[in-house]
């Protein structure tokens, strides 16, 4: 018995939580069918995040095209921030009213991958970040988990499907099993560099039966400039003296000429451990932090119905426009009959919520993978990792 269903009962809107379910059969039956538009948006973000990267939109794009609906939509890889709507659908409630279980879903896991690799690669800057973590998630999805950290800005992704929906080839080294099985680090490192094709770096795997430093030298010493990196998969339980532990393999390296080998580390790493590792690592495997990240928690409320404003408490009513300046990213939240104009930093502003799907087309050709990780990228140089470190951008959208 498998415990996942098919895209197809995806589309049907199978996935739905009953009362939708039973709003719909009550809608039925009182004849009342009305014309309404909902909004989604995340009303905070998980406890340190002061930004977030929209993503599943191309998944979402796939329900919504076959539904008569209009919707508005930032595009896929925008960086928004709490409270900002990222996405406006209007039509007949009885048309669409049973999606919304399956459009959160589809935008909320996916929103928080890409947000945690977008964390990870601003805390990694130039260096590579690599998504290790699917085996800690459902393999059914394993492209799901590696398409978005991709998008969120790694530099590349472990599982091979994964790799295949973003158009790369798949970046690994090699396991503990390999070494464990072949009984010596450098034995191992000599077969891989035998057996595998060149193209693939070669990356040694170093702490599995010695210290780290010694094995640095041993399989550095063995494939020379062949080697591209080291790998220190350092259990947490030696977390305190990892810096040491890497200056160590650093200094050994470099006094017999290795200069140019990486030191590449994975083990429970997240965008803190990068933050703090980053002047002596070179490239980053990154786990669960990545894969099973927080969830970013959009919801969708009516703040329309017949043509006339209405919400529930706590909520804004009407069609809203989301208006970011190109320059200095200040970005405000506004009526529709307002219109984007000049930004008080004299750049010009344009609007992010942007029309989307229309009865059954879509109004864009979808980006690809590369093109949202670059326009994901472009926006991280504009934000911090930090509340405390906001930058103009963040201050400024706060204040308003
Ligand atoms: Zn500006």
């Amino acid at each position: 018995m498998v415990h996942t269903i098919t895209w197809k009962e995806v589309k049907d809107g199978l996935v739905t939580d009953i009362y939708f379910e039973r709003t719909k059969k009550i809608l039925e039956a009182k004849g009342i069918d009305s014309y309404v538009r909902a909004e989604l948006k995340a009303n905070s973000l998980p406890p340190s995040w002061p930004w977030a990267v929209l993503a599943g939109v191309e998944e979402c794009a796939e329900v919504l095209k076959d539904l008569p609906v209009d919707v508005r939509m930032m595009k896929e890889g925008t960086i928004f921030d709490p409270q900002q709507p990222i996405m406006e659908i209007s039509g007949k409630y009885l048309d669409f009213g049973q999606y919304e279980t399956t459009i959160l879903g589809l935008l909320c896991q996916a929103s928080g991958i890409a947000t945690m690799a977008a964390r990870c690669k601003k805390a990694a800057g130039k260096k590579d970040v690599i998504s290790f973590g699917t085996r800690r998630m459902h393999p059914t999805i394993a492209p799901l988990i590696e398409r978005n950290a991709y998008i969120g800005g790694c530099d590349g992704v472990s599982v091979g499907l994964g790799a295949r929906l973003i158009g790369k080839e798949p970046s690994g080294t090699m396991p503990h099993a390999l070494i464990l099985i072949m009984g010596d680090t450098v034995k191992a490192t000599r077969a891989f560099d035998e057996v595998i094709e060149p193209r693939v770096k070669r990356v040694s795997l170093i702490d599995t039966f010695n210290d780290e430093k010694i094995e640095a030298i041993n399989v550095a010493g063995e494939l020379g400039d062949k080697l591209y990196a080291v790998r220190l998969d350092t259990p947490s339980s030696r977390r305190g003296d990892f810096l040491e532990i890497m200056k160590e393999v650093r200094w050994e390296l470099d006094l017999r000429g290795f200069r140019e080998v990486k030191l590449f580390l994975s083990g429970g790493i997240d965008e803190r451990d990068i933050e703090r590792y980053n002047p002596l690592a070179d490239a980053y495997g990154i786990g669960t932090a990545i894969s099973a990240a927080p969830v970013v928690d959009f919801s969708m409320d009516i703040i329309e119905i017949d043509g006339h404003p209405l919400a529930k408490r706590g909520k804004m009513s009407g069609s809203k426009r989301v208006i970011r300046c190109r320059e200095c990213f200040n970005t405000r939240i506004c009526p529709l009959k307002e219109r984007p104009g000049r930004c008080s930093c004299e750049g010009i502003e344009e609007e992010i919520l942007v029309p989307f799907v229309s009865k059954g087309n879509l109004l864009y050709p979808l980006p690809k993978p590369s093109q949202i990780r670059e326009f994901v990228l472009q926006q991280l140089s504009k934000v911090e990792l930090d509340n405390n470190r906001e930058t103009g951008w963040l201050r400024k959208t706060k204040e308003r």
